[in-house]
């Protein structure tokens, strides 16, 4: 189990599952589409929902 691997986007605080780059869907499209806020789906997330 490695804690230090976070979701890609740095808007994002989450951890993604094991082999994933992102927490979420949201996270990935969000890396084509800057945006202010995180819209994944974790309450955990420190990004603005
Ligand atoms: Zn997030
Ligand atoms: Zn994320």
């Amino acid at each position: 189990m490695n804690a230090k691997v976070k979701c890609a986007n740095p808007d994002c605080s989450c951890v993604p599952a094991d082999g994933k780059e992102f927490c979420s869907d949201s996270c990935a499209v969000a890396k084509d589409r800057p945006q202010l806020a995180c819209e994944c789906p974790h309450p955990d997330c420190m990004g603005e929902h």
